[in-house]
């Protein structure tokens, strides 16, 4: 059994008190046995909301990037030191804004995956293609890229720490979903792929998540396939509400 994961992305959207209470509605929610919840706000907030998860062994902090270097002169950056001297167990890495926004490159990806693994955290590996790549039907070529250009050379027992999202660019933050056959054939796509660049062990156990305009109405249908195993949520994961029902879609 792979586990189930729903991930919320916060982006850069709400403020202090806004997300204290976000927590304190999720900690109140009766999240499945079998679900592993996480939470990944700004910086800013994930001491704060770490303490007020202590105890919900279900809920679970993430960063939503990392440096790839342990220290230096970065101004505005953050370690993955840093991340674990405050406890936090999870980091987004490559996610399509920052790939786009700042540049992040396969090579830089793959140094800040290791520096995560070397720090104890795990890692929420995104990969996904744009639209014109989808329209000329490249896209299972462009995500196995993505993935063995920043994957390859890991060993088994780091891969075992990671978790994959699969988010084509088209469909985030745009109200536009992969359909749940689209999803299900990058998905299985995926899987293959891990199996050939690492083995069997390694692709069953990967949690695949789906990420793309997830939403309570559309999370059941997506959950539902072979190999999605959950979802990374934007939009929908900053109401307590609306994360709840997506938790309680599978
Ligand atoms: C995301 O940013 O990872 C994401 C999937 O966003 P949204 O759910 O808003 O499309």
């Amino acid at each position: 059994m792979r586990q189930k994961i729903a991930a919320g992305n916060w982006k850069m959207f709400k403020t202090r008190q806004e997300s204290i209470e976000f927590m304190e509605e999720l900690t109140k929610h009766n999240i499945p046995g079998d679900v592993k919840c996480i939470i990944a706000p700004p910086y800013l907030y994930l001491n704060e909301l770490t303490n007020l998860a202590k105890g919900h062994e279900r809920i679970h902090l993430s960063a939503q990037n990392c440096h790839e270097a342990k220290d230096g002169a970065y101004t505005g950056e953050i370690s993955a030191p840093m991340l674990k001297s405050i406890g936090v167990p999870y980091v987004i890495i490559g996610h399509s804004e920052r790939r786009e926004q700042h540049c992040e490159t396969h090579e830089m990806l793959k140094d800040k995956v290791l520096a995560a693994l070397e720090n104890d955290l795990k890692p929420i590996f995104c990969c996904g293609e744009p639209l014109e790549v989808r329209k000329s039907k490249e896209h299972i070529a462009h995500v196995t890229e993505q993935l063995t250009n920043s994957l390859k050379g890991l060993s088994d027992s780091q891969m075992s720490n990671l978790v994959v999202a699969y988010e084509p660019i088209w469909a985030i933050g745009t109200g536009l979903t992969a359909s749940p056959a689209e999803a299900q054939e990058m998905h299985k796509a995926i899987r293959e792929h891990l199996r050939d660049l690492f083995n069997d062990e390694i692709a069953e156990a990967m949690p695949i998540l789906y990420g793309g305009s997830v939403k309570p109405s559309n999370a059941k249908e997506l959950f539902s396939n072979a190999d999605v195993d959950g979802g990374l949520v934007g939009g929908a994961s900053l109401d307590a509400k609306s994360f709840s029902e997506i938790i309680n879609a599978f």
